[in-house]
């Protein structure tokens, strides 16, 4: 539900989806919906990195695995240490501490009333 301008890069809190395509209100270039689509390269990658080197526990939700560069992100995170945890509806085998498979909306709400039941995520 966010906003960014196509110029200048600033972020908008959007309530609902207007015509025409609004405009930036600091330089009047339009706005996109601030997420990022294929074939682009993610904003801030260099925060990610640094967040995915120092992560202890990488979940992965309800992705293909394939699309670079998101998809070298678990490996990433895994060499520095990291466990990982996956949530898909497709098994893609890949090398995860833990694979829950299904639809992630069913998985995420019930995994995450588990964690905070038992006080973390457990690996055992
Ligand atoms: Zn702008």
């Amino acid at each position: 539900m966010q906003a960014i301008c196509t110029e200048c890069g600033t972020i908008y809190d959007v309530t609902k989806i207007d015509r025409p395509v609004p405009k930036c209100g600091k330089c009047g270039n339009i706005l996109r919906p601030n997420v990022v689509w294929f074939g682009e390269k993610p904003r801030g990658l260099e925060k990610i990195y640094k967040l995915l080197t120092n992560s202890s526990i990488f979940i992965s939700i309800g992705t293909s695995g394939i699309v670079y560069p998101a998809s070298e992100f678990y490996l990433i995170a895994k060499e520095s240490g990291a466990k990982t945890i996956f949530l898909n509806i497709e098994d893609f085998h890949i090398d995860a501490d833990q694979y829950f498979p299904g639809e992630v909306a069913v998985l995420l709400p019930h995994l995450v009333d588990k964690w905070i039941e038992h006080g973390g995520i457990s690996f055992n």
